[in-house]
């Protein structure tokens, strides 16, 4: 907008029938489909969380490594880039990198099938991330491209958020309409920031937190196979799709059902990527 333009918008009397019947509408119009956007990942904190768990789980040389590649810390830094850059030009069909589709009521034989056949549609999160970590294994890390890098230690983390492994039908989520205190939202959202967001800790004390809660259970995580984790995060995902049916709306009710599991997968993500990188690295 030109400059002048923009200060005649604001040199406009507030009562004038042009800003009632024009402007605030225009305002609120925007406004509102801005609020609607469909967002496509655990959100900035969850992502952090992620890389946080598994960069004090790297072994010192791997860590060292990693730090020369992405920068000191830069694991945590670097955990939004992903999402950061979808609609830049530098990798144009990233997009669908961060989701894979699944339909409703799988059997667990189908769903881990999808890691030797990849799925051809409904997203490509499966298959881009197995085939960067191929050329992670493939290449000495002073060669390798920290984009590559910085891809994996994203998309491993939205491989353990539900609603990144979610149904095509409602978008993963976008489309399925829920409150959250008295606000309008979906159900992708309150999975990628808004029950995260509920707990009012900084990404490192959730990291710790989350840490010291399931710390005993580190093995079992490191022990347990790709499909039996795959499988373990589509039950999330169906079984936050049946309780969405009986949800008596109330927020405090949602989150005190949901947020323990929650921290589960935020535990399986970091402690599996820090298990990658320590193997590939
Ligand atoms: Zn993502």
């Amino acid at each position: 907008m030109h400059m002048s333009n923009f200060c005649c918008i604001f040199a406009l009397d507030f009562n004038s029938d042009f800003m009632k019947r024009i402007v605030f509408p225009l305002v609120a119009a925007i406004c509102l489909s801005l609020y609607s956007l469909p967002t496509l990942a655990w959100g900035q904190e969850g992502h952090r969380i992620i890389a946080k768990i598994a960069y004090d789980h790297l072994n010192q040389g791997t860590r060292k490594r990693v730090d020369k590649i992405l920068g000191k810390q830069g694991i945590i830094y670097y955990a939004n880039w992903a999402d950061e850059i979808k609609s830049d030009t530098i990798y144009p069909t990233s997009y669908d990198w961060h989701f894979q589709d699944f339909d409703g009521g799988l059997t667990d034989s189908i769903v881990m099938a999808s890691l030797r056949d990849y799925p051809k549609e409904g997203g490509n999160l499966l298959r881009v991330t197995d085939s960067l970590i191929a050329v992670i294994k493939a290449t000495k890390p002073q060669e390798l491209d920290p984009h590559t890098l910085r891809f994996v230690v994203h998309l491993v983390g939205d491989r353990y958020c539900p609603m990144h492994t979610a149904r095509m039908d409602d978008k993963g989520g976008n489309a399925m309409k829920m409150q959250w205190f008295g606000r309008n939202t979906n159900l992708h959202s309150v999975w990628d920031t808004k029950l995260i967001e509920s707990q009012g800790y900084s990404y490192t004390e959730y990291a710790q937190k989350i840490t010291h809660t399931y710390t005993h259970l580190r093995r079992d995580v490191e022990k347990m196979s790709p499909e039996e984790l795959l499988v373990g995060n589509y039950h999330v995902t169906e079984a936050i799709y049946t309780y969405q049916q009986s949800w008596d709306g109330n927020t405090y009710h949602y989150i005190y059902r949901w947020k323990e599991p929650m921290e589960w997968q935020l535990y399986k993500a970091g402690i599996r990527l820090a298990k990658l990188l320590n193997e590939i690295l």
